[in-house]
């Protein structure tokens, strides 16, 4: 069964390693991402400056581990180097759950899950009609794991899209943006936890503010401001300065020194705009059609977060092959 993975991300590259072990010939296996790396949304990012290299993580911060397959997954990246542990809470009690990050940055989980099965994704290459790169590079199966508003833009021409009660379900998965601003400060913040680590829950500003140095994968001092979803929205179309004073002004507390704008040495301002589901599928994938067979996957299946979308390409290979 010869199958092409669009992206790279964790479902994606979680499909893969699925699909070889339930027998499946590597020759047979294409995975293709659009972006420069691995990854996906568990993105880290550099920023040169005059101390040296700033590191961040600028899309997912942590992960966690609750089922037995991602655990077990995790355990052999830990092993392996590949993952530590960051903390056991953001509040001043921790709760004594692990939350969990890449040793040198998000991504260096997937980079692990690539390497160790063996897998080298094409990378910089974007599909825009799964119908014409299937006629140059034919497959029997398709696993997408774009955000579902994309994946079903790149089926529409080519008349993949499943019947019509099925397009009507998915189209009603929406999701919400954020806004990420990482900061290059001459000073590390001064107002943090040890961790480095601030989680807000139902801040009007905020979502989480990482002091990327004390998380331990910058060498110099970084930061990386998650703005709260409904700030996002009503700044989605504000200048990049605008976005980054509001950003300064809203952690001004916890960054103390480092949000000095003038004495920034660096900084960027990433949208995501798919940055995860309002509304989650109720089944992992969501598979139809025999030439090829199309299943979908990702965080929109099976639950938000890394470990969902994980199992969510999980459960994808297995349902192309149990056709
Ligand atoms: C700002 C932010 C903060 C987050 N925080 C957390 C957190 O703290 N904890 C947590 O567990 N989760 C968090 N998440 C969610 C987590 O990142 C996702 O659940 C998970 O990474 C999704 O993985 P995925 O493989 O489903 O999708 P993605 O990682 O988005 O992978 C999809 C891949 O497909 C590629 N692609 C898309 N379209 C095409 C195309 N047409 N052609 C080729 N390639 C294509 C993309 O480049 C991408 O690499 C966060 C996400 C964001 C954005």
């Amino acid at each position: 069964m010869r199958t092409l993975i669009i992206g790279a991300g964790i479902a994606g590259l979680a499909a893969a390693r699925r699909l070889l072990e339930l027998g499946v010939d590597p020759d047979d296996l294409r995975i293709v991402d659009k972006g420069r790396g691995v990854g996906g949304r568990m993105a880290s990012r550099r920023i040169k400056t005059p101390a040296g290299v700033a590191r961040f993580d600028h899309g997912a911060q942590f992960f966690t581990t609750r089922g037995e397959v991602f655990s077990d997954t995790v355990a052999e990246a830990v092993a392996a180097g590949a993952v530590v542990e960051w903390t056991r809470g953001f509040e001043t009690e921790p709760d004594g759950h692990p939350r969990w990050r890449g040793s040198a940055g998000m991504t260096s989980l997937c980079k692990w899950l690539a390497a160790e099965a063996g897998l080298e994704p094409l990378l910089g290459y974007r599909i825009v009609d799964v119908s014409a790169e299937l006629a140059v590079h034919p497959a029997d199966a398709v696993i997408h794991t774009a955000p579902v508003p994309q994946a079903l833009a790149t089926m529409a021409f080519g008349g993949l899209l499943p019947d019509p009660a099925l397009a009507q379900q998915l189209s009603e998965i929406h999701y919400k943006p954020t806004i990420t601003v990482l900061l290059a400060p001459s000073i590390d913040p001064t107002g943090m936890a040890d961790h480095g680590g601030a989680q807000y829950i139902d801040h009007p500003d905020l979502a989480f503010v990482t002091d990327n140095r004390a998380k331990g994968i910058s060498p110099v001092p970084a930061v990386t401001i998650h703005l709260s979803n409904e700030r996002s929205i009503e700044l989605w179309n504000a200048t990049d300065e605008d976005v980054l004073v509001h950003a300064l002004a809203a952690a001004a507390d916890v960054l103390e020194g480092a949000g000095d704008r003038a004495a920034l040495v660096g900084h960027q301002v990433q949208r995501w705009r798919y940055a995860g589901p309002v509304d989650i599928h109720p089944d992992a994938t969501v598979v139809w059609g025999n030439d090829p067979i199309v299943a979908l996957a990702g965080e929109a299946f099976a639950g938000p977060k890394v470990e969902g979308a994980f199992m969510s390409g999980r459960t994808a290979a297995e349902a192309i092959t149990g056709r």
